[in-house]
């Protein structure tokens, strides 16, 4: 399949994986639709962020934002925001979202790789939750992201780690049995172990500074920060100045 963006370069995406989002994409913002996961763990992940990056004045870059979550919250703190994505349903529906929001998100169908061409070290932060499990080649992004990032910024980083416990929680559980994602969101061949991440991020000229898991319970339906990164876990890196 093309995909049309705005640029014609050969670019590092799975037509498939961007088919799946582009089916629910008129639901991303429904709490209670297939997203409420990506809504149930954004204050966590939002307060991560602003914790350690002060998000109030900071230009930021969102890649893979889909709907805005993120993106729209981070606007919220103060960051001037950017978000980029292949899947163009998304961005209609992010672009959508904040004529009743107000947001100012500036988003854009363009690849990471792209915009790392065209505005290398022009942001203090840049994001990327949920997407590197759902790319060809996520060590190409991580590049890309490390090419955008000023000097001493931050990038962030969200993924599905791969173990047998992520497998069961990440697909059985959530996809089968709890049903909270349709089958075949996720391929487990795709996740991503912290070590492997840390290692391309090393590559790419950032350091990692924090790891965080984020933990579900079903039981009480809430997700939480912490020390177990056994299946979904978060990244802070930050770029050397030299
Ligand atoms: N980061 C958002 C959305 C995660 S869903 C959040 O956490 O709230 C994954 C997103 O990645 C989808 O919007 C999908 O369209 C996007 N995506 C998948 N492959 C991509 C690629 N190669 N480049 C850019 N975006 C991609």
């Amino acid at each position: 399949m093309a995909i049309k963006t705005e640029s014609t370069q050969s670019i590092n995406v799975d037509p498939a994986e961007l088919e799946k989002f582009a089916s629910l994409a008129h639901r991303w913002w429904d709490k209670t639709s297939e997203f409420k996961p990506l809504h149930a763990i954004n204050p966590l992940r939002l307060n991560f962020i602003d914790s350690l990056v002060g998000l109030q004045g900071k230009r930021v870059l969102d890649v893979g934002c889909g709907g805005g979550i993120l993106s729209e919250s981070m606007a919220e703190k103060g960051a001037f925001v950017t978000g980029i994505d292949l899947g163009d349903k998304a961005l209609k529906v992010a672009k959508l979202h904040q004529l009743e929001s107000g947001s100012k998100v500036d988003y854009r169908l363009i690849s990471a790789e792209d915009i790392a061409n065209e505005q290398p070290a022009s942001f203090d932060v840049v994001t990327c939750m949920e997407m590197l499990e759902h790319v060809p080649d996520p060590e190409a992004i991580i590049r890309a992201c490390a090419h955008l990032v000023k000097p001493g910024g931050s990038v962030f980083f969200s993924t599905i780690n791969r173990n047998p416990k992520a497998y069961l929680f990440a697909v059985i559980g959530a996809e089968y049995v709890l049903k909270m994602l349709p089958k075949g969101t996720h391929v487990y061949q795709k996740f991503i172990k912290p070590s492997e991440l840390s290692s391309w991020a090393r590559h790419a000229g950032l350091d990692v500074s924090q790891l965080k898991g984020m933990s579900y319970n079903p039981i009480t339906d809430y997700y939480s920060l912490g020390e177990d990164v056994s299946v979904n876990y978060l990244i802070h890196t930050v770029k050397s100045s030299s």
